[in-house]
C-alpha cells in the first residue's frame, strides 16, 4: 500500500468540510430554462421542482438563494415562501453556505458517500 491518500480521503479523515463547487452554475440543470424557474404560473412549478430533484448542485443553489434572500423563483426545489419561512425560523444563521456545506459533509461522512464536483 502506498500510504498516499487522495485529497478527499485526507479531508474526510481530518473532518475538513468539503469545498464549495465553483462550477456549480455551469452544472445546473436549469441552464436555458429560466422561464420555467421564474414562471408566475403554478403550471410550471412541479416541472421546475422535478428538475431540481435531479440537479447535482442543489446545495450551492440553495445556499446562494438563502444568503442572497432571493424573493422570486424556484431554487433547489424551494419556493420563495418556503425560503422566507425558513429564514424567519432561523434568523441567527449568518452563512447558509457554511451551514449547508457542513451539513452535506456530515451526511456524506455518515453514509460514506464519495464527494465529487463532477458527479451527475
Ligand atoms: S437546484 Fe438550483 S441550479 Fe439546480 S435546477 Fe434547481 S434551480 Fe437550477
Amino acid at each position: 500500500m502506498s500510504g498516499i491518500k487522495s485529497k478527499q480521503e485526507a479531508g474526510k479523515a481530518k473532518g475538513i468540510p468539503e469545498s464549495w463547487n465553483p462550477e456549480w452554475r455551469r452544472q445546473a440543470r436549469c441552464i436555458g430554462k429560466m422561464e420555467l424557474f421564474f414562471a408566475t404560473s403554478n403550471r410550471f412549478l412541479e416541472e421546475a421542482i422535478a428538475e431540481c430533484d435531479t440537479c447535482p448542485v442543489r446545495t450551492e443553489c440553495l445556499a446562494v438563494a438563502l444568503d442572497s434572500r432571493a424573493t422570486h423563483g424556484i431554487f433547489a426545489g424551494t419556493t420563495p415562501r418556503w425560503r422566507n419561512e425558513l429564514l424567519l425560523r432561523r434568523p441567527n444563521v449568518r452563512s447558509w453556505r457554511d451551514l449547508l456545506l457542513g451539513a452535506r459533509a456530515e451526511h456524506r461522512r455518515r453514509y460514506d458517500i464519495p464527494y465529487s464536483h463532477t458527479r451527475q
